[in-house]
């Protein structure tokens, strides 16, 4: 923690000054790092870089809206050379306002899955994910039945009136789902979906996943939408309070009959204006490596995007196999804009 602190300040001092940024930026041995992330394991995952490449790494980790608001200041003297955010739906508004460049790379072409990295045509790939995480449904095993809760179109089924819960339809986690909903079954079919689950609602959508997997177990919800690795991250906490929310709640793998359960990623870019270009590339390179794959998923209670690496996180192997769907994620950003518009229309807070 102290480390990020002081390489936090050091930058951040340097950026103050934009004179100053050339001589911190342009050495060939450092690479200027904007994430999103902020977990434990991930010390170990630049420390080992550093061991392996002899860069140094300079770290700014802010959320990901803070992230952003700072390269849109920064502008073309922005420092950051790789860019580390979550979900779809951000990475592609990142690339929409210009702050990645497009890379080529046989490395993550090779190693990350086409449909979990952005698509231009002849240009190589603008970001890549390097992890995944799975949009789950959580229930209250004492009220509800799982069969009438198994696919995401379900849950705006009549039957589930007053026992729906999800946090704000807008946040980029529910954009994506909407968004894939958008590329599978066309925008009415959506709209109709995102009406029945407005008609749904035990209460107006508010706060985070976690706080819809408390309101199932409390009982204030039936049934709620959460990414994974929220609910692994309880199943592994050592308090009694979290253990006790993990008893009453159910999880499904949605749609498993049909088109499997909706992906997203944690991905990352080169910047713009990077001025350590080489480094950048080395690094996300790095990324997609067996050894950081284990370490950059299970930071999060995710899964490791490069097939061949399996996890060791007991929680999510206890969470067992599931079906995927298989959209294209590039797709899924792109739809947020639709995703956005149905729920103006049916008041999806
Ligand atoms: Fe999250």
């Amino acid at each position: 923690m102290l480390s990020t602190k002081k390489s936090f300040l050091a930058l951040t001092s340097v950026i103050g000054m934009t004179t100053a940024i050339p001589a911190l930026s342009q050495s060939s041995q450092t690479l200027n790092l904007y994430s999103a992330r902020h977990y434990q394991t991930d010390e170990a995952l630049y420390a080992e870089f550093t061991k392996q490449t002899g860069i140094k790494i300079n770290r700014i980790e802010a959320d990901d809206n803070a992230l952003l608001e700072r390269l849109r200041s920064e502008g073309k003297n922005s420092p950051a050379d790789v860019i580390l955010l979550v979900d779809a739906a951000r990475l592609w508004r990142a690339e929409i306002e210009g702050f990645f460049q497009p890379i080529q790379s046989k490395v993550l072409e090779t190693r990350i899955p086409k449909n979990f990295r952005s698509n231009d045509v002849g240009k190589g790939s603008q970001w890549f994910g390097f992890s995944t995480r799975a949009r789950v449904i959580v229930y209250n095993k004492a009220t509800m039945d799982p069969k009438n809760i198994d696919t995401y179109e379900k849950l705006a089924d009549p039957i589930n009136k007053g026992k729906v819960c999800t946090r704000s339809g807008s946040h980029p986690y529910m954009l994506s789902l909407i968004g894939a909903m958008v590329e599978r079954q066309g925008e009415a079919k959506t709209e109709a979906w995102a009406k029945g689950m407005v008609a749904n609602m035990a209460r107006a959508p508010k706060g985070g996943d976690t706080d819809q997997i408390k309101g199932v177990a409390s009982g204030e919800c039936g049934v709620a939408l959460t990414n994974s690795y929220y609910l692994a991250r309880l199943m592994r906490s050592n308090k009694a309070a979290d253990q006790e929310i993990v008893a009453k709640v159910g999880m499904i793998w949605p749609n498993q009959a049909s088109s499997g359960t909706h992906m997203n990623i944690a991905g990352g870019a080169v910047a713009s204006y990077a001025p350590n270009k080489a480094a950048a590339i080395k690094f996300l390179e790095y990324l997609a490596s067996d050894t950081a794959q284990k370490y950059f998923a299970d930071g999060n209670n995710e899964w490791p995007i490069v097939k061949s690496v399996k996890t060791t996180n007991d929680a999510l192997n206890k969470l067992g196999n599931f079906k995927q769907e298989n959209i294209s994620i590039a797709s899924i950003g792109k739809n947020q804009i639709y995703a956005q518009k149905i729920l103006d229309r049916v008041s999806y807070k």
